[in-house]
């Protein structure tokens, strides 16, 4: 038996352990563990890769969320359209801020909002739309950003699953107004902590994001606004930076293993592998799969295999208890619902090998088979 861990990242740490090492040595000795200079250099370096101009470190995806609606002035009385096939953070922020989260459903193929129901979830009140590229690979950004467009309506991209993406050749984090990433550990791109980036080439946005995020501050005691604090850590730049390096590279390295399970699962019955769609990269931050008879049950067998699995996400945000007052009920988005009950991410990480690739797939056929 082989045991197939569901990330490990050690090999990348190896990697970029001198350099880090180095830059924490630094930010040690000279003490500057909040807004240090490396925190404005990551947020260059990682702006410049977003093809964009501006990044403001914060403390979480979450946050990124929370102070970009916050820099475009959403509130109570607006809504925000978002999948609910997400981690729950995407709502979460838009409750955050008093308005209310509309949910539309998502394509079959992408599990990405489904661009086709967009439109009848638009009204008046509708100030952002906020689509997710969920596992690393980008959503119908350009046709999202057409409709918006056509309505007055302003896009906050959630990228925090998909650093480094591409849509039609274009960076994802540089086709909506705003796109909020989050560096937590296992993400695409993720630091020895929380943290987190707005990422905008819109002055404005990037003028009260930066004061948001800092006791909306002007000047060291005089405050303009009622701010956050919400800062990256040095420390956190300083790891994330040395590791940003190698994004490209993590990310092909993940897509060529993504590309290989995709083969080999391919016509095994009960199994769906994911689509990679025409014109965007797929960074498979996630594998996920779909199983499309007793899911619970696969994941259990898998352990017993050493394989470790997780779902990716089994309630979908308008079937949560958190959200129960928002008034949804089965049945409302039946494409969401219906992945929850299938979905199913497999291991992965840049370094994972095709061994245990191999292994994975065979545990799986295995398992299928016998359920
Ligand atoms: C991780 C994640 C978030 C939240 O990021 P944190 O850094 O954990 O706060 C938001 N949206 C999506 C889609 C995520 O995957």
């Amino acid at each position: 038996m082989m045991n197939v861990p569901f990330v490990d990242f050690s090999q990348q740490h190896k990697i970029v352990k001198e350099e880090v090492d180095r830059g924490l040595k630094e930010v040690f000795e000279k003490g500057s563990f909040i807004l240090g200079p490396q925190v404005k250099s990551f947020e260059e370096n990682f702006a410049k890769y977003c093809e964009s101009k501006y990044g403001i470190g914060v403390n979480s995806g979450t946050d990124a969320l929370y102070l970009a609606l916050g820099a475009l002035h959403v509130g109570p009385g607006d809504e925000v359209i978002l999948p609910s096939f997400t981690f729950i953070a995407t709502a979460l922020c838009v409750s955050y801020t008093g308005a209310k989260p509309v949910f539309v459903d998502v394509e079959d193929e992408t599990y990405n909002m489904d661009s086709k129901k967009l439109e009848a979830a638009i009204t008046k009140k509708t100030k952002v739309i906020m689509p997710v590229h969920l596992y690393g690979q980008a959503g119908n950004i350009e046709e999202i950003c057409a409709i918006a467009k056509k309505h007055g309506i302003t896009v906050v991209e959630d990228a925090a699953q998909a650093h480094g993406a591409r849509y039609q050749g274009k960076r994802i984090g540089s086709l909506g107004k705003v796109s909020c990433f989050s560096f937590y550990p296992t993400k695409g791109l993720g630091g020895f902590g929380d943290g987190g980036m707005i990422v905008t080439s819109d002055d404005d946005v990037n003028t009260l994001a930066r004061m948001l995020r800092d006791y909306g501050r002007t000047g060291r005691y005089d405050h303009k606004i009622k701010g956050f604090n919400s800062r990256l850590d040095t420390v956190q730049a300083v790891v994330l930076d040395a590791k940003l390096k190698y994004l490209d590279e993590w990310n092909a390295m993940r897509n060529k293993m993504g590309v290989y399970y995709c083969e080999l699962l391919k016509n095994v019955d009960g199994v769906i592998a994911p689509k990679m769609k025409e014109g965007r990269t797929h960074t498979f931050q996630t594998f996920a799969v779909r199983i499309l008879k007793n899911r619970d049950q696969v994941v259990d067998k898998l352990k017993e295999k050493g394989v470790s699995a997780l779902i990716h996400y089994p309630i979908p945000i308008h079937l949560q208890e958190a959200y129960k007052d928002a008034g949804y009920k089965r049945g409302d988005l039946p494409v969401s619902e219906r992945i929850s009950d299938e979905i199913l991410s497999l291991p992965m990480f840049p370094h994972i090998t095709k061994e245990q690739v191999e292994y994975v797939c065979e545990s799986l056929k295995e398992v299928v088979k016998k359920i």
